[in-house]
């Protein structure tokens, strides 16, 4: 069997690539495969209040139709300048103008173009956050609630086009170069097929960390070592980071002064409904079982007999002695030592003191006066993943960001007093992937190979993702590429 291009994973990027080039170029015919599950199959047991088995392998967080994007959550959509490596990769000019494409590819089926937040700031959370020394990075943010999310994915998938074929849980498990065309193998549920094509379009996200770069490196393509970020998510009351959420709902700070290791908040969800702490399950990726974490903002949840619960990640750029894969082994084998790889948690008075935590994590969940998001939890001594070093600047961190925080909100209580009612879970890892090189088309040197999204470790999110898809599609229907 022929097709003029495979694009391997179903995600933003890949869905964006897909679709612009038969768009764009009618007669040429794409296949996607997407190693998940339909996008109405993804049920995540940790959102329902039970333990996380990895789903047999596939975790349906991260793997189906519609990549990270999962059916049943929000998302933010958040626009240029955030994900700004994009900017020195495409050009400005250029950057824009995807992004702009990737905003209408992602919102096009909703009623009406979502309302975008996180600029223009007003001057009293400028100065909140500036007695701290910090400053708001502003950038537009769109928040889409979990009706709009599955009403995108749906139209995403009910795409109709003839010459676009998406095959469900088929995962590409080999690529061979024959002459300027390539045989990839893929595992499908009726067995091994094999497939020719002229060009294919990696856009393997969380689920292909591994697996894509050693297929790449069997190509012989260099990839560049990410910077590794280290971190927690902290989890308290809705009420206390809705005003904050409603003003910049994917909130990042920088440091004004300067600092021994740079800390960051991650993927804000905040806003009056919160959100929740959803597990990453990479499986045996990495050689042993590994769960991290991230967060979906939420708008429709209801509450239960306490009042929801919001969180955010913070996160500290490591600089630890060695390569960046010893780094990220050593990480690894200290989770792995203190929880065999899943998430744990601390009240954050404890994490803060780096002392152990006396109670176990349904005495400590009961205790606060909201609903944790996630059950799926011990208490354990997540402070130990951290150096000296990198605990005091994630607490000088959180002190100042929580500080502003509070002062912004005109809650009277201090970061002291709300240390009881605040849940850090972990551990949070950012940078996984090793930056491929690619060009302005993202196709890698001298191979009919693109490689898009998360996996060409450039900038994370999902407009960024599609930008990318978007960038690649164009190429390819072009005639540039294939
Ligand atoms: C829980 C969570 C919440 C997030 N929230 C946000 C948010 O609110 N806003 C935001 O901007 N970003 C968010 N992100 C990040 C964002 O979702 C990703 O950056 C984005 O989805 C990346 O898109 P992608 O297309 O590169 O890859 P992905 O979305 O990861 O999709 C990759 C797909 O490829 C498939 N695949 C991988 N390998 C193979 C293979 N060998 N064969 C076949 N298929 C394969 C996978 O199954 C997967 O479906 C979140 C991430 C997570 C995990």
């Amino acid at each position: 069997m022929f097709v003029d291009v495979v694009v391997v994973g179903a995600g933003p990027g890949g869905l964006a690539c897909a679709q612009t080039v038969v768009r764009q170029s009618p007669g040429r015919r794409v296949l996607v495969l997407e190693a998940g599950r339909g996008m109405r199959n993804r049920p995540c047991p940790v959102d329902r209040g039970l333990r996380c088995t990895g789903c047999a392998g596939i975790c349906n967080v991260i793997s189906g139709f519609g990549g990270c994007v999962h059916y049943g959550d929000g998302v933010k959509l958040s626009l240029l300048p955030s994900g700004r490596r994009l900017v020195d990769h495409f050009g400005e000019d250029r950057a824009g103008e995807l992004c702009e494409r990737a905003f209408q590819f992602l919102t096009a089926p909703l009623p009406e173009r979502p309302a975008l937040h996180g600029t223009s700031l007003g001057a009293p959370v400028i100065e909140a956050f500036a007695r701290h020394g910090l400053a708001i990075r502003e950038y537009p943010v769109a928040v889409l609630g979990e009706t709009q999310v599955r009403d995108m994915l749906t139209a995403l998938y009910g795409f109709g086009d003839d010459a676009l074929t998406v095959w469900e849980k088929s995962e590409l498990v080999a690529a061979a170069l024959n002459k300027d065309r390539l045989t990839v193998s893929v595992a499908t549920p009726s067995g091994p097929v094999t497939v020719e094509t002229a060009h294919l379009v990696l856009a393997t996200g969380r689920h292909g960390v591994t697996s894509t770069q050693n297929l790449l490196t069997a190509f012989g393509v260099q990839t560049i070592a990410p910077d590794m970020s280290l971190g927690v998510r902290l989890e308290t009351r809705a009420e206390v980071l809705a005003a904050i959420g409603v003003e910049h709902p994917d909130l990042k700070i920088t440091q004004l002064e300067r600092v021994d290791r740079k800390t960051k908040t991650f993927c804000f969800c905040g806003g009056p409904n919160g959100g929740r702490i959803k597990f990453t399950n990479y499986q045996r990726s990495f050689g042993r079982e590994v769960i991290t974490l991230d967060g979906h903002e939420t708008t429709e949840r209801t509450p239960g007999q306490r009042p929801l619960a919001a969180n955010f990640g913070l996160l500290c750029q490591l600089a630890r002695p060695g390569t960046s894969t010893e780094v990220r082994a050593e990480i690894l084998s200290d989770y792995g030592r203190l929880s065999a790889g899943r998430p744990v948690a601390q009240s954050l008075r404890a994490f803060m003191a780096r002392v152990a935590e006396p109670r176990s994590w349904p005495e400590l969940a009961a205790a606060v006066t909201f609903e944790p998001s996630v059950k799926d939890l011990n208490t354990a001594r997540l402070d130990t993943l951290f150096t000296d070093a990198e605990h005091a600047s994630l607490v000088e961190s959180l002190r100042r960001v929580m500080g502003s925080i509070l002062d912004h909100a005109d809650v009277d209580i201090s970061l002291d007093e709300l240390a009881d009612d605040v849940v850090v879970v972990g551990p949070e890892v950012e940078f996984l992937w090793d930056r491929v090189p690619v060009d302005k088309d993202c196709k890698v040197a001298n191979l009919p190979i693109s490689v898009v999204g998360d996996a060409a470790g450039i900038a994370q999110g999902i407009v960024q993702a599609a930008m990318m898809g978007v960038a690649a599609g164009d190429a390819i229907a072009n005639g540039k590429l294939a």
